[in-house]
């Protein structure tokens, strides 16, 4: 994978709350060779929101996602020559990319306008209209205010711990949380709430349609990541390879239920997969890459 270094990084699409709160140690501790349960406890929590859009946390009635963070050293940082060797400006190129992406996308697919949506990025811990978060829960979609929230840590323990390494890794996972925005914009996501609703029995079944929508519009955005261009019609990716697309496949199957259920010595039970299995996850990711189009991505209707 190769950015266009000549690409300029659009930082008014995130939300720099880093330097904003979490400093309280309110996070969750991630133990330095502490004991192995503790570290596998909160990698398997990482994961379950990672690839749960964030649903484990509580709809607040009232908010809480005010917050305001302040962008101005970020928006210093990658304006500079070499931008792109540092990781938070990269990752909001990355989401320049996705939402390029979007904007054509999904007007041609679904005929509806593409409404941006801003990735927050914070640390240890940050207020979101969906409830309080922290880092345990790793990156995540609040269909409340319409934001995606990463640690950008998160990354590192992807790379360390389950050995997902690779930097496509990173835009995979942005693609797939931006995925569940489309989902939000399209009604989707609450369709799906409300089938849930009236069929508690299914409702771990059809959360992993919803997850498994998500890989497969990663999948179509990686297919068209290199058509992408900044606000100047600049290339943001000069090459993506076939290397890229297998770690993001990669990716996805290390964190499918089974994968995790698994590492964390459980049995494998799929009435509670939430997710989808590695095998699915990574067919779903694989059919959005290969037809490019997110129209294919109907894993609610029969061809699923
Ligand atoms: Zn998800």
């Amino acid at each position: 994978m190769e950015l266009n270094e000549n690409a300029r990084v659009d930082t008014s699409q995130v939300d720099d709350r880093r330097g904003s709160g979490g400093g309280g140690g309110m996070g969750i501790p991630i133990p330095i060779g502490g004991g192995r349960g503790g570290i596998v406890g909160i990698i398997i929590a990482v994961l379950v929101a990672l690839v749960g859009g964030g649903f484990g946390l509580n709809a607040a009635t009232n908010g809480g996602g005010d917050e305001q963070g302040d962008n101005t050293s970020l928006e210093q940082k990658c304006s500079a020559q070499d931008a792109l060797k540092q990781l938070d400006c990269r990752n909001a190129l990355y989401v320049n990319s996705i939402q390029a992406y979007w904007r054509t996308a999904m007007p041609e697919a679904f005929g509806e306008q593409y409404r941006p949506s801003k990735t927050v990025f914070f640390s240890q811990n940050v207020s979101t209209a969906c409830g309080a978060a922290d880092s345990g829960v790793g990156p995540f979609y609040c269909p409340a205010d319409d934001l995606v929230y990463i640690d950008l840590s998160f990354y590192k323990l992807l790379a360390d711990q389950l050995g997902a390494e690779g930097e496509f890794a990173q835009p995979y996972v942005l693609a797939h949380e931006y995925g569940h925005h489309v989902q939000d914009l399209l009604g989707t996501e609450a369709q799906m709430r409300r089938q849930q609703q009236r069929d508690p029995q299914n409702a771990n079944a059809l959360s992993v349609k919803l997850e498994l929508q998500a890989d497969c519009y990663a999948g179509a955005w990686a297919k068209n990541a290199t058509g992408t261009a900044d606000d100047r019609g600049q290339k943001i990716f000069t090459s993506i390879t076939e290397q890229d697309i297998s770690q993001a496949i990669d990716t996805a199957e290390k964190i499918g239920d089974d994968a995790i259920q698994q590492r964390s010595g459980r049995p494998v039970n799929p009435d509670e997969f939430t997710h989808g299995s590695s095998e699915q996850r990574k067919q779903w990711f694989t059919k959005g890459f290969t037809t490019g189009d997110p129209k294919s991505c109907d894993t609610f209707g029969s061809g699923a």
